[in-house]
Protein backbone atom coordinates (compact mmCIF):
# COMPACT_ATOMS: atom_id res chain seq x y z
CA UNK A 1 0.00 0.00 0.00
CA UNK A 2 1.49 3.38 -0.59
CA UNK A 3 0.43 6.38 0.80
CA UNK A 4 1.49 10.26 2.74
CA UNK A 5 2.25 8.35 5.58
CA UNK A 6 3.98 5.37 3.54
CA UNK A 7 7.25 4.03 5.76
CA UNK A 8 6.27 6.37 9.02
CA UNK A 9 5.70 4.46 12.41
CA UNK A 10 3.62 5.90 15.53
CA UNK A 11 2.00 4.97 18.74
CA UNK A 12 -1.66 5.61 19.46
CA UNK A 13 -2.96 6.09 22.78
CA UNK A 14 -6.56 6.14 23.45
CA UNK A 15 -8.71 3.27 22.06
CA UNK A 16 -11.22 2.19 23.97
CA UNK A 17 -13.66 0.44 21.45
CA UNK A 18 -14.54 1.25 17.84
CA UNK A 19 -16.13 4.45 18.64
CA UNK A 20 -12.91 6.06 20.35
CA UNK A 21 -11.42 9.37 17.96
CA UNK A 22 -7.88 7.57 18.56
CA UNK A 23 -9.75 4.73 16.23
CA UNK A 24 -11.02 7.43 13.59
CA UNK A 25 -7.57 8.79 13.66
CA UNK A 26 -5.78 5.36 13.35
CA UNK A 27 -8.18 4.11 10.26
CA UNK A 28 -6.86 7.60 8.82
CA UNK A 29 -3.28 6.75 9.11
CA UNK A 30 -3.46 2.98 8.37
CA UNK A 31 -4.97 3.94 5.05
CA UNK A 32 -2.44 5.98 4.14
CA UNK A 33 0.65 3.42 4.54
CA UNK A 34 1.10 4.23 8.35
CA UNK A 35 2.61 1.40 10.87
CA UNK A 36 0.88 1.48 13.94
CA UNK A 37 1.65 0.37 17.83
CA UNK A 38 -1.19 0.94 20.40
CA UNK A 39 -1.88 1.16 23.71
CA UNK A 40 -4.82 -0.05 26.13
CA UNK A 41 -5.59 0.24 29.51
CA UNK A 42 -6.63 -2.94 31.53
CA UNK A 43 -6.90 -6.32 30.22
CA UNK A 44 -11.07 -5.65 29.71
CA UNK A 45 -10.06 -3.05 27.28
CA UNK A 46 -7.56 -5.19 25.58
CA UNK A 47 -9.98 -7.38 24.40
CA UNK A 48 -11.39 -4.98 22.44
CA UNK A 49 -8.08 -3.15 20.83
CA UNK A 50 -6.16 -6.04 20.35
CA UNK A 51 -8.91 -6.97 17.10
CA UNK A 52 -8.88 -3.40 15.76
CA UNK A 53 -5.55 -3.44 15.84
CA UNK A 54 -5.09 -6.47 13.26
CA UNK A 55 -7.92 -4.88 11.52
CA UNK A 56 -5.33 -2.46 10.43
CA UNK A 57 -2.48 -4.87 10.30
CA UNK A 58 -0.84 -4.53 13.46
CA UNK A 59 0.22 -7.10 15.91
CA UNK A 60 2.07 -4.39 18.64
CA UNK A 61 0.07 -3.83 21.28
CA UNK A 62 1.06 -3.01 24.52
CA UNK A 63 -0.70 -2.51 28.16
CA UNK A 64 -0.30 0.84 29.60
CA UNK A 65 -2.04 3.09 32.27
CA UNK A 66 -0.40 6.75 32.19
CA UNK A 67 -1.32 6.44 35.64
CA UNK A 68 1.57 4.13 36.51
CA UNK A 69 4.17 6.12 34.89
CA UNK A 70 6.42 2.41 34.90
CA UNK A 71 3.75 1.35 32.23
CA UNK A 72 4.64 4.41 30.02
CA UNK A 73 8.91 3.37 30.54
CA UNK A 74 7.82 0.30 30.02
CA UNK A 75 5.26 1.28 26.50
CA UNK A 76 8.30 3.52 25.12
CA UNK A 77 10.91 0.86 25.96
CA UNK A 78 9.34 -1.87 23.77
CA UNK A 79 8.61 0.66 20.93
CA UNK A 80 12.43 1.52 20.95
CA UNK A 81 13.47 -2.29 20.97
CA UNK A 82 11.16 -3.03 18.48
CA UNK A 83 11.12 0.12 16.05
CA UNK A 84 14.44 1.85 17.02
CA UNK A 85 12.50 5.27 15.91
CA UNK A 86 9.17 6.70 16.37
CA UNK A 87 7.92 8.78 13.61
CA UNK A 88 4.44 10.25 15.64
CA UNK A 89 2.59 9.69 19.01
CA UNK A 90 -1.17 10.34 19.51
CA UNK A 91 -2.35 10.81 23.09
CA UNK A 92 -5.97 10.34 23.31
CA UNK A 93 -6.49 9.97 26.67
CA UNK A 94 -9.08 11.73 29.17
CA UNK A 95 -10.38 10.86 32.79
CA UNK A 96 -12.26 12.32 35.30
CA UNK A 97 -14.52 10.94 37.96
CA UNK A 98 -17.89 11.21 36.19
CA UNK A 99 -19.58 12.55 39.85
CA UNK A 100 -17.75 15.53 39.22
CA UNK A 101 -18.77 16.16 35.48
CA UNK A 102 -22.44 17.67 36.52
CA UNK A 103 -23.29 20.22 39.15
CA UNK A 104 -20.87 22.92 40.63
CA UNK A 105 -17.12 23.29 39.00
CA UNK A 106 -16.67 24.57 43.00
CA UNK A 107 -17.23 21.18 44.12
CA UNK A 108 -14.64 19.84 42.98
CA UNK A 109 -12.19 17.59 45.33
CA UNK A 110 -8.43 18.19 45.65
CA UNK A 111 -8.07 14.03 44.75
CA UNK A 112 -10.02 14.27 41.83
CA UNK A 113 -8.75 17.45 40.52
CA UNK A 114 -5.23 16.23 40.74
CA UNK A 115 -6.37 12.82 39.22
CA UNK A 116 -7.58 14.57 36.15
CA UNK A 117 -4.87 16.59 35.81
CA UNK A 118 -2.14 13.85 35.64
CA UNK A 119 -4.40 11.41 33.61
CA UNK A 120 -5.55 14.19 31.52
CA UNK A 121 -2.69 16.74 31.29
CA UNK A 122 0.06 15.87 32.62
CA UNK A 123 0.66 12.57 30.56
CA UNK A 124 1.06 14.20 27.04
CA UNK A 125 3.79 15.89 28.81
CA UNK A 126 5.25 12.60 30.14
CA UNK A 127 4.58 10.53 27.08
CA UNK A 128 5.83 13.54 24.95
CA UNK A 129 9.30 13.74 27.32
CA UNK A 130 9.72 9.84 26.23
CA UNK A 131 9.13 10.05 22.78
CA UNK A 132 10.66 12.66 21.58
CA UNK A 133 14.42 10.94 22.06
CA UNK A 134 12.92 8.53 19.74
CA UNK A 135 11.75 11.02 16.74
CA UNK A 136 13.64 12.65 14.09
CA UNK A 137 13.10 15.63 12.15
CA UNK A 138 9.56 15.50 11.03
CA UNK A 139 8.68 13.63 14.03
CA UNK A 140 4.89 14.73 14.81
CA UNK A 141 2.51 14.65 18.01
CA UNK A 142 -1.00 15.14 18.66
CA UNK A 143 -3.23 15.42 21.81
CA UNK A 144 -7.30 15.88 22.26
CA UNK A 145 -8.68 18.74 23.96
CA UNK A 146 -12.14 20.48 23.78
CA UNK A 147 -13.17 24.06 23.22
CA UNK A 148 -14.58 23.41 27.27
CA UNK A 149 -11.03 24.76 27.94
CA UNK A 150 -11.55 28.36 26.96
CA UNK A 151 -15.44 28.54 27.60
CA UNK A 152 -17.70 27.67 30.40
CA UNK A 153 -19.46 24.39 29.03
CA UNK A 154 -22.12 22.55 31.41
CA UNK A 155 -21.08 19.95 33.85
CA UNK A 156 -17.32 20.23 31.54
CA UNK A 157 -16.15 21.53 35.15
CA UNK A 158 -12.37 19.86 36.26
CA UNK A 159 -12.18 18.46 32.54
CA UNK A 160 -12.27 22.03 31.18
CA UNK A 161 -9.39 22.66 33.47
CA UNK A 162 -7.29 20.09 32.64
CA UNK A 163 -7.90 20.87 28.78
CA UNK A 164 -6.78 24.43 29.40
CA UNK A 165 -3.82 23.41 30.67
CA UNK A 166 -3.03 21.05 27.99
CA UNK A 167 -3.35 23.49 25.51
CA UNK A 168 -0.89 25.45 27.15
CA UNK A 169 1.46 22.18 27.37
CA UNK A 170 1.03 21.96 23.32
CA UNK A 171 2.05 24.93 23.25
CA UNK A 172 5.18 25.07 25.41
CA UNK A 173 6.31 21.21 24.31
CA UNK A 174 6.28 22.73 20.85
CA UNK A 175 8.95 25.23 21.60
CA UNK A 176 10.61 22.42 23.34
CA UNK A 177 10.93 20.37 20.49
CA UNK A 178 10.75 22.80 18.03
CA UNK A 179 14.33 23.38 17.67
CA UNK A 180 14.79 19.30 17.10
CA UNK A 181 12.19 19.17 14.29
CA UNK A 182 9.50 17.65 16.17
CA UNK A 183 5.81 18.93 15.89
CA UNK A 184 3.37 19.21 18.79
CA UNK A 185 -0.17 20.20 18.39
CA UNK A 186 -3.89 19.61 19.21
CA UNK A 187 -7.09 19.14 17.15
CA UNK A 188 -10.08 20.29 19.87
CA UNK A 189 -12.67 17.98 18.49
CA UNK A 190 -16.23 18.92 18.67
CA UNK A 191 -18.80 16.48 21.06
CA UNK A 192 -19.00 12.76 19.94
CA UNK A 193 -20.74 9.53 21.50
CA UNK A 194 -17.71 7.96 23.03
CA UNK A 195 -17.29 6.13 26.31
CA UNK A 196 -15.57 9.31 27.77
CA UNK A 197 -18.07 11.82 25.76
CA UNK A 198 -20.61 9.24 28.01
CA UNK A 199 -19.65 10.57 31.43
CA UNK A 200 -20.08 13.79 30.99
CA UNK A 201 -23.46 14.82 32.33
CA UNK A 202 -26.29 16.01 29.67
CA UNK A 203 -23.98 15.19 26.47
CA UNK A 204 -27.05 14.40 24.52
CA UNK A 205 -28.07 17.79 25.36
CA UNK A 206 -25.25 19.39 24.25
CA UNK A 207 -24.53 16.80 21.03
CA UNK A 208 -27.83 18.33 19.84
CA UNK A 209 -26.82 21.91 20.81
CA UNK A 210 -24.26 21.50 18.77
CA UNK A 211 -25.76 19.68 15.94
CA UNK A 212 -28.33 23.04 15.84
CA UNK A 213 -26.14 25.38 15.80
CA UNK A 214 -23.03 24.81 14.12
CA UNK A 215 -22.18 26.55 10.81
CA UNK A 216 -22.41 23.41 9.03
CA UNK A 217 -25.64 21.67 11.16
CA UNK A 218 -24.11 18.51 12.13
CA UNK A 219 -21.94 16.81 14.98
CA UNK A 220 -18.15 16.19 13.47
CA UNK A 221 -17.35 11.96 13.29
CA UNK A 222 -14.13 10.09 14.57
CA UNK A 223 -13.62 10.06 10.40
CA UNK A 224 -13.55 13.25 9.81
CA UNK A 225 -11.31 14.58 12.91
CA UNK A 226 -9.20 10.73 11.81
CA UNK A 227 -8.59 13.15 8.54
CA UNK A 228 -7.42 16.36 10.27
CA UNK A 229 -4.94 13.92 12.43
CA UNK A 230 -3.78 12.71 9.30
CA UNK A 231 -3.20 15.95 8.31
CA UNK A 232 -1.31 17.17 11.34
CA UNK A 233 0.81 14.27 11.82
CA UNK A 234 2.37 13.77 8.02
CA UNK A 235 4.55 16.28 6.47
CA UNK A 236 2.06 18.10 4.69
CA UNK A 237 1.83 19.84 8.17
CA UNK A 238 5.25 20.39 8.29
CA UNK A 239 5.05 24.03 8.89
CA UNK A 240 2.51 23.66 11.61
CA UNK A 241 3.21 23.44 15.22
CA UNK A 242 1.77 24.75 18.63
CA UNK A 243 -1.36 24.66 16.96
CA UNK A 244 -5.30 24.00 18.82
CA UNK A 245 -7.08 22.80 15.25
CA UNK A 246 -10.69 22.82 15.92
CA UNK A 247 -12.23 19.74 14.30
CA UNK A 248 -16.08 20.87 15.07
CA UNK A 249 -18.09 21.99 12.30
CA UNK A 250 -17.41 25.42 12.84
CA UNK A 251 -19.23 25.77 16.40
CA UNK A 252 -16.51 27.38 18.53
CA UNK A 253 -17.10 30.57 16.02
CA UNK A 254 -20.64 30.84 16.87
CA UNK A 255 -21.44 33.46 19.51
CA UNK A 256 -25.21 33.02 19.80
CA UNK A 257 -28.40 30.00 18.69
CA UNK A 258 -29.13 30.57 15.08
CA UNK A 259 -32.59 32.34 14.15
CA UNK A 260 -34.17 29.19 13.45
CA UNK A 261 -33.18 27.66 16.85
CA UNK A 262 -34.43 31.09 18.13
CA UNK A 263 -37.64 31.38 16.77
CA UNK A 264 -38.43 27.89 16.81
P1 LIG B 1 -12.75 7.09 24.67
O1 LIG B 1 -13.42 6.69 25.95
O2 LIG B 1 -12.98 6.24 23.50
O3 LIG B 1 -11.18 7.28 24.91
C1 LIG B 1 -10.64 7.74 26.12
C2 LIG B 1 -9.42 6.87 26.34
O4 LIG B 1 -8.71 7.32 27.50
C3 LIG B 1 -9.79 5.40 26.59
O5 LIG B 1 -9.11 4.59 25.64
C4 LIG B 1 -9.28 5.13 27.98
O6 LIG B 1 -8.79 3.81 28.16
C5 LIG B 1 -8.14 6.14 28.05
N1 LIG B 1 -7.70 6.37 29.44
C6 LIG B 1 -8.40 6.91 30.47
N2 LIG B 1 -7.65 6.85 31.60
C7 LIG B 1 -6.46 6.28 31.24
C8 LIG B 1 -5.29 5.92 31.94
N3 LIG B 1 -5.17 6.12 33.28
N4 LIG B 1 -4.27 5.34 31.27
C9 LIG B 1 -4.36 5.09 29.94
N5 LIG B 1 -5.45 5.39 29.21
C10 LIG B 1 -6.49 5.98 29.87
O7 LIG B 1 -13.26 8.58 24.40
P2 LIG B 1 -12.82 9.69 23.34
O8 LIG B 1 -13.94 10.64 23.31
O9 LIG B 1 -12.36 9.05 22.08
O10 LIG B 1 -11.61 10.42 24.09
C11 LIG B 1 -10.33 10.60 23.51
C12 LIG B 1 -9.85 12.02 23.81
O11 LIG B 1 -10.63 12.93 23.06
C13 LIG B 1 -9.95 12.45 25.27
O12 LIG B 1 -8.81 13.22 25.60
C14 LIG B 1 -11.19 13.32 25.25
O13 LIG B 1 -11.19 14.27 26.31
C15 LIG B 1 -11.02 13.99 23.91
N6 LIG B 1 -12.23 14.63 23.35
C16 LIG B 1 -13.39 13.96 23.29
C17 LIG B 1 -14.52 14.58 22.78
C18 LIG B 1 -15.85 13.86 22.71
O14 LIG B 1 -16.88 14.53 22.62
N7 LIG B 1 -15.89 12.56 22.73
C19 LIG B 1 -14.43 15.90 22.31
C20 LIG B 1 -13.21 16.57 22.37
C21 LIG B 1 -12.10 15.92 22.91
Amino acid sequence: MTGIMQGKRGLIMGVANNHSIAWGISKALAAQGAELAFTYQGDALGKRVKPLAAEVGSDFVLPCDVEDIASVDTTVDAIKERWGALDFVVHAIGFSDKNELKGLYADTTRENFSRTMVISCFSFTEIAKRCAPLMNEGGSMLTLTYNGSTRVIPNYNVMGVAKAALEASVRYLAADYGPKGVRVNAISAGPIRTLAGAGISDARAILSWNQRNSPLRKTVTIDQVGNSALYLLSDLAAGVTGEIHFVDAGFNITSMPTLEALRR
